[in-house]
């Protein structure tokens, strides 16, 4: 394992505290693309897609080792958890969301809207009350490189929402170029999503019957395109950049930069204590330690 000196840029001074160890560590190298963390408490385990080999991959906390977790995995993309603890992966090959049953099935959760086949899924969030929300841009069907080349069913690349109890399949935003990322605030009363053509973040607000008001463009990213997002147990939001993990304070401001030696694409807080920041960047895997603690999940918000 190879350890790289850490950068933590602190452009606001509610940014100091928040950065972490001085070095961070690549776990693994040897990915075409990485994407979609998930951190697996009960696992141990920190599992990935390398989208254009059609793999995902399983990092192993106790010991260090990475093997495969599925291969051939429908080209997935982001995964979260659920509350239950199964893996909720978005896969551009199969166009679909999925869900990896505790036995280890996998089960289709939304693969048409409107008997429309999606675009390719790109990624996903679950809500406290169980509804799936996921963004749908086409990059999976753009060409054959990280999916099928194909043609869409859709008139657009949306948001969706599944409804936790009759799996329907409901367009909740229809006015985005390529939705990409998105992560609730804390009292799931906001939802952040990234427009990566457009390169911004916007805000919206989320009504007692699950519809979205647009609250405007919270932040432009100032280094590479917008793409995951988390939250730490402070409301703040942590976005993957070109140039690393920028972070803002939810009234919009950058606060600081962790920069990396890659694009970034993805990240999630993860360890016992939640307070390992896994990133996912172009070829590799890293992780540092860090002195925030990444926001709970429905998993946790229910313990
Ligand atoms: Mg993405």
């Amino acid at each position: 394992m190879q350890t790289l000196p850490a950068t933590f840029e602190v452009l606001d001074d509610r940014f100091a505290g928040c950065s972490g160890d001085s070095r961070f560590e690549q776990l693994y190298g040897d990915c075409r693309w990485a994407e979609g963390p998930v951190y697996l408490p009960a696992a141990r385990s920190l599992v990935w897609s390398d989208i254009p080999n059609d793999r995902m991959l399983r990092w192993d906390e106790t010991t260090g080792g990475v093997g495969p977790f599925r291969h051939p995995c429908g080209y997935t993309n982001g995964h979260t958890l659920d509350a239950e603890g199964r893996i909720v992966s978005c896969e551009h090959g199969g166009r679909r969301v999925s869900r990896t049953e505790h036995d280890g099935s996998v089960t289709t959760l939304a693969d048409r809207v409107d008997g429309k086949r999606l675009n390719s899924p790109n990624d996903v969030v679950v809500r406290s009350d169980g509804s799936i929300w996921f963004t749908d841009p086409s990059y999976g069907i753009d060409s054959d490189y990280e999916g099928h080349r194909s043609e869409s069913e859709t008139d657009g690349c949306h948001v969706y929402r599944i409804d936790p109890v009759t799996g329907a399949c409901i367009r909740v935003a229809d006015d985005f170029v390529r939705p990409n990322g998105l992560a609730f605030a804390l009292d799931e009363r906001t939802l952040y999503i990234a427009d990566t053509r457009r390169n911004h973040l916007r805000r919206f607000a989320v009504g007692d019957d699950l519809r979205l008001t647009d609250m405007g463009v919270l932040a432009e990213c100032s280094a590479g395109v917008f793409d995951g997002l988390r939250l730490d147990t402070e409301g703040r939001i942590w976005a993957a950049a070109g140039d690393g993990v920028h972070c803002f304070d939810a009234d919009g401001t950058l606060l600081g930069k962790l920069h990396l030696p890659e694009p970034v694409a993805n990240l999630v807080f993860g360890g016992p204590k939640r307070n390992r920041l896994f990133v996912t960047a172009s070829t590799s895997l890293y992780s540092i330690l860090t002195n925030v603690t990444g926001a709970p999940g429905p998993l946790h918000a229910r313990s």
